[in-house]
């Protein structure tokens, strides 16, 4: 890709023959290689060549607060110097960790008062869905092992958390996806619901799944069911409303504990801390977040979890909460989700969000209209667009046809960054982006859709 190697050829290089980029297709890497960026600023990134881009997507959906923030990096470098690590096992602690869990028990729902810190979304996952089986084992319910998830769901890329999403671009037989125990419902996605559907309708039809699914595997053997209040990376899927909490009422009817992954949909991405109760109406079991936490300036997760499943463990105090990591609770990490969340709060990026992102979801609307769209949708700054091969029938374009990758290309020829991502375009800018910058995205993002026309 000529743009791409003109960028200052020796790092382009080094990139290329060395650097193994996740979720890459080897063969076209190999000849394109990758666009190398050296330097971020707010919402724009620039590249080895000092090209300027805007990025919708957010890094990875996770650069909340923006790049280039002089105070985070001083409170990064501080808490560096001053205390770079200690151990967090057992009967050791650091005072950002101390008080990073406690302002999450602050911002969090309910009684989640309890937080397990790991090294991001996947480990969060990953030890949550532990959690299920330990918290319903020490109850004296050991069969309680089984997790129900659903189909488009992404939840981390660990081997169980793989194994437990499930986007159907990921599931290529060589990985051998584990299946014992793990059960997929289908994805809420309205676009998609049967067609002459009405959305009462389908949210009945999905709950109606998820009651089947219980009865034939027996609520003596479901320990919990996971969800994304919005599916991410599955496609930007706003279930019906009132199917998260019927969904909700399902699991506390069958004793299933609900995890709510907040990876992408926590600080602010919609407008709040945490989207399950303010946007949802419900108070889950447990949240997992990431990304947002530190807006991505340095790694951190976490599982945040009730009193009551804290309570339930500490009777089992005899046995061994066997899970960690050696960043577990890293100072630095830490440190840098207080100020993160501090910033959050002095400038109000919440309400800004809101603000913001209903403008946006506005904006983005007017590009319904243009062939191959064949569905915009969003929720304040997470959104994305549909290409389909025909806007009546909404059938889908074929899997080889890269006319998301065609788009995002040309966007990028015009210093935009989108996300390709099968059939979809997706953004999640930072959530300091102007009314300006959004008029920006969407002319730049309609001018490629029709260039590729
Ligand atoms: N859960 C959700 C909803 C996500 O979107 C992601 C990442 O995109 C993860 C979990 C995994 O997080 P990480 O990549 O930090 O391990």
């Amino acid at each position: 890709h000529a743009a791409h190697a003109l960028a200052n050829e020796a790092l382009w290089e080094k990139d290329r023959a060395h650097a193994v980029h996740p979720w890459t297709n080897f063969g076209p890497f190999e000849e394109r290689g990758s666009l190398i960026f050296t330097r971020g600023e707010g919402c724009y990134l620039w590249d080895a060549d000092g090209r300027r881009y805007f990025d919708a997507i957010g890094g990875m959906w996770c650069t909340n607060i923006g790049l280039g923030r002089r105070e985070m990096a001083d409170a990064i470098a501080e808490q560096a110097l001053r205390l770079g690590y200690s151990n967090f096992f057992v009967d050791t602690g650091n005072d950002a960790a101390a008080l990073l869990a406690a302002k999450l028990a602050e911002l969090a729902p309910g009684d989640l008062n309890r937080v397990h810190f790991t090294t991001g979304g996947s480990t969060a996952v990953d030890t949550a869905i532990r959690m299920v089986a330990y918290y319903h084992h020490v109850r004296g319910h050991p069969e309680k092992t089984h997790v129900v998830s659903r189909e488009a769901s992404y939840h981390g890329s660990t081997y169980l958390t793989i194994s437990v999403g499930k986007r159907y671009g990921d599931r290529i037989e060589e990985f051998r996806y584990k299946e014992d125990g793990i059960h997929h419902l289908s994805s809420p996605n309205l676009y998609r619901r049967p067609a002459g559907m009405d959305e009462d309708a389908f949210c009945d039809l999905l709950v109606a799944e998820f009651e089947d699914l219980i009865a034939r595997v027996g609520a003596d053997r479901i320990g919990g069911f996971i969800a994304e209040p919005i599916q991410a990376s599955g496609g930007i899927v706003i279930p019906p409303a009132g199917y998260l909490k019927r969904m909700w009422e399902v699991c506390r009817r069958h004793d299933i504990l609900f995890i709510a992954d907040e990876v992408v949909t926590a600080f602010g991405r919609i407008g709040h801390w945490f989207a399950s109760e303010a946007e949802f109406g419900i108070v889950p079991d447990m949240i997992t977040t990431a990304k947002g936490l530190t807006s991505g300036y340095v790694p951190l997760g976490a599982v945040i979890f009730s009193d009551r499943i804290w309570a339930t463990m500490a009777e089992g105090g005899h046995r061994w909460f066997s899970t960690g990591f050696t960043y577990s609770g890293h100072p630095v990490s830490c440190r840098a989700g207080l100020k993160n969340i501090e910033i959050m709060e002095r400038e109000g990026l919440l309400a800004r969000a809101t603000d913001v992102g209903r403008y946006f979801e506005e904006r983005l609307a007017t590009l319904a209209e243009l062939p191959l769209v064949g569905n915009v949708r969003g929720r304040k700054l997470m959104a994305c667009v549909e290409s389909v091969a025909n806007r009546e029938t909404k059938e889908p374009l074929p899997d080889e046809v890269g006319e998301s990758k065609r788009i995002s290309d040309a966007c990028e020829a015009m210093g935009l960054m989108v996300r390709p991502m099968g059939h979809l375009n997706v953004m999640s800018p930072p959530l300091v982006i102007t009314r300006d910058e959004v008029d920006f995205v969407v002319e730049t993002l309609g001018q490629a859709i029709r260039q590729v026309t």
